[in-house]
C-alpha cells in the first residue's frame, strides 16, 4: 500500500494532524473512519426540513487559545455565536411547580429561584456564603459531590446536579471524580453566557464544511465505513499510525479489564411552527436536572444561528451505557485501567519500526472539548517532530 501514515480516525483529532502531515511532509496520508461520514463526533448535516442538526449533539466552539483558533478558523467559514442554556428546575422536591433559569448558576438564577433580593456580587457572596457555612469538606476534593457542594451548598446541588449526573452517568456525584462537577463554574455577576472564553464562534458552513475543507488535500485520501479493528491486517505495511479510536479496543487482544464509556440516544422529533422565526423551547438548549424526566436535556437546533424554517427539530439526550463511545467515565477504577493502558501505548510509540501515536478522546481517555483536542493535535505534533517521531520536509 503506498501510503507513509494511516490515521484512525476522522474526528478533530486526526484530522488536524492529517492536515498538518500534507501541509509539511511530502507523506501521502490515509485516513479511515469506521462510520460513512467525517467530522467524528461534531459532524453535523442539514436534515430534510431544511435545518442544520448535529448528528451526536450540540457542539459550541469556544476557546481561549489564539493558535487554536487561528489554526482552524482557516478552514470554512465562522460566525459568532454565544451560547445560552436554561435549566428546567423544580425547588426544593415534591411540588410540580418549576422555573425556567440560566446555568451556570449566576445572580439572575439565584434570584429566579431562591431570593430576589440578591442584586450584585457582595450579595452573591453572602448568600453563598450562608449556603455553605456548614459544609466542611476541603480541596483537594475526592469526587463530585465535594466539588459542588464546596461551591453551591446542597440546595443547588439536589436541584440541579446531582440527579442530572445521576441520569447522565448512571452514577451519584460521589462516584464521580471531581473534575467532573468543577467543569460548571460559578458565577458572581449576571453572565448567563455557557461560556466565557474570548472564541466562541459556529461554522456557518457547518462542522461538516470545516472537516471537508480540512481533509481537501491531494495527499490525503479518506475512507470510511473502514473499520480498524477489523482490517488492521490490511494495514501491517504502514510504518507509522496515529490511532484516535478507544484504547481498550486497541489493545483488545490483552485480554485486560475494558473502561467504561457513556453513550446517548438521540431521540429526534420535528413540529411544524407558524412563522419561520417561531421557536418551541425558551433556549437554544434546556437542561432537565430533574427525575421526572429520563432525558438530560433538549436541543432546539433552528436556534443556532438562527436558521428560518416552518419546521423545528428537537433532539432529547438520553443517556445510556450502550451504543458508541463518547465520554469516558473519570473514577478512580476506571483511571486506574486506562494507566495500564497508557503504559502499553508508551511502548507501542517507542518501537523503532511501526510506530503507532496514540491521540483524541478515545484514545487518552480524557473528556475533551473540540479547543482542546485541536490543542492537542498541536501540541502533539510539535512534540513529536521535536522527537523526530515524525520527519517534516
Ligand atoms: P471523535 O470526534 O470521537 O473522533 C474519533 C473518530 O474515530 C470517530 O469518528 C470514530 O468513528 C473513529 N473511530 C473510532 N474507532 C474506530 C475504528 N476502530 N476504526 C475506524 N475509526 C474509528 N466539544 C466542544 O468543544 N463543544 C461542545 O459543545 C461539545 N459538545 C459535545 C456534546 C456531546 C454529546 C459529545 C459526546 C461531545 C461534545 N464535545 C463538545 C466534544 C467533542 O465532540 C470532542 O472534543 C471531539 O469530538 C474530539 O475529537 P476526537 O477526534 O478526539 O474524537
Ligand atoms: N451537569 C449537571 N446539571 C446540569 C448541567 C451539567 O449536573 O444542568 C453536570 C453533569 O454531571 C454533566 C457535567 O455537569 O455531565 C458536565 O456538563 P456539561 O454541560 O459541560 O457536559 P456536556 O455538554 O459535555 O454533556
Amino acid at each position: 500500500m503506498n501510503v507513509d501514515t494511516l490515521i484512525v480516525g476522522a474526528g478533530f483529532s486526526g484530522s488536524v494532524i492529517a492536515r498538518l502531515l500534507a501541509d509539511n511532509t511530502k507523506q501521502k496520508i490515509l485516513v479511515i473512519d469506521s462510520r460513512d461520514h467525517i467530522g467524528g463526533n461534531s459532524y453535523d448535516y442539514i436534515n430534510q426540513f431544511g435545518i442544520r442538526i448535529s448528528k451526536y449533539g450540540a457542539h459550541l466552539f469556544h476557546t481561549d487559545r489564539q493558535e487554536v483558533w487561528n489554526f482552524i478558523s482557516a478552514f470554512g467559514s465562522w460566525e459568532p455565536w454565544e451560547h445560552r442554556v436554561l435549566a428546567k428546575v423544580y425547588p426544593g422536591s415534591g411540588n410540580d411547580i418549576f422555573n425556567y433559569v440560566p446555568i451556570p448558576v449566576c445572580i439572575q438564577t439565584i434570584q429566579n429561584l431562591y431570593d430576589p433580593s440578591v442584586q450584585n456580587e457582595d450579595d452573591m457572596k453572602r448568600w453563598l456564603d450562608a449556603e455553605t457555612k456548614t459544609i466542611k469538606v476541603q480541596p483537594p476534593y475526592k469526587n463530585s459531590m465535594e466539588s459542588a457542594v464546596a461551591r453551591f451548598g446542597y440546595r443547588i446541588y439536589n436541584d440541579f446536579f446531582y440527579s442530572y449526573t445521576l441520569k447522565q452517568w448512571d452514577k451519584p456525584p460521589e462516584c464521580l471524580d471531581a473534575s467532573v462537577l468543577q467543569r460548571i463554574p460559578l458565577r458572581y455577576n449576571n453572565d448567563d453566557r455557557y461560556f466565557t472564553d474570548s472564541i466562541q464562534m459556529l461554522p456557518s458552513c457547518g462542522y461538516k464544511g470545516v472537516f471537508e475543507h480540512l481533509l481537501d488535500h491531494p495527499q490525503i485520501e479518506v475512507r470510511l465505513n473502514t473499520d480498524y479493528f477489523q482490517e488492521r491486517h490490511c494495514f501491517n505495511g504502514i510504518n507509522c499510525t496515529v490511532f484516535t479510536g478507544p484504547i481498550d479496543g486497541y489493545f483488545a487482544s490483552r485480554g485486560l479489564d475494558r473502561l467504561e464509556y457513556r453513550s446517548i440516544h438521540f431521540d429526534e422529533f420535528t413540529v411544524t411552527v407558524e412563522e419561520t422565526d417561531a421557536v418551541i423551547q425558551p433556549a437554544s438548549v434546556v437542561n432537565e436536572p430533574s427525575m421526572r424526566v429520563p432525558y438530560t436535556r433538549t436541543v432546539e437546533y433552528k436556534q443556532f444561528l438562527n436558521q428560518r424554517s416552518y419546521y423545528s427539530t428537537l433532539v432529547r439526550e438520553y443517556s445510556t451505557s450502550h451504543g458508541d463511545p463518547y465520554y469516558p467515565v473519570p473514577n478512580e477504577r476506571n483511571m486506574k485501567i486506562y494507566s495500564i493502558y497508557q503504559q502499553l501505548a508508551e511502548r507501542e510509540t517507542e518501537k523503532e519500526r511501526r510506530i503507532v501515536l496514540f491521540l483524541g478522546r478515545l484514545a487518552n481517555y480524557k473528556y475533551l472539548n473540540m479547543d482542546q483536542a485541536i490543542g492537542n493535535a498541536l501540541d502533539n505534533w510539535q512534540q513529536w517532530t521535536k522527537e523526530g517521531l515524525i520527519k517534516i520536509g
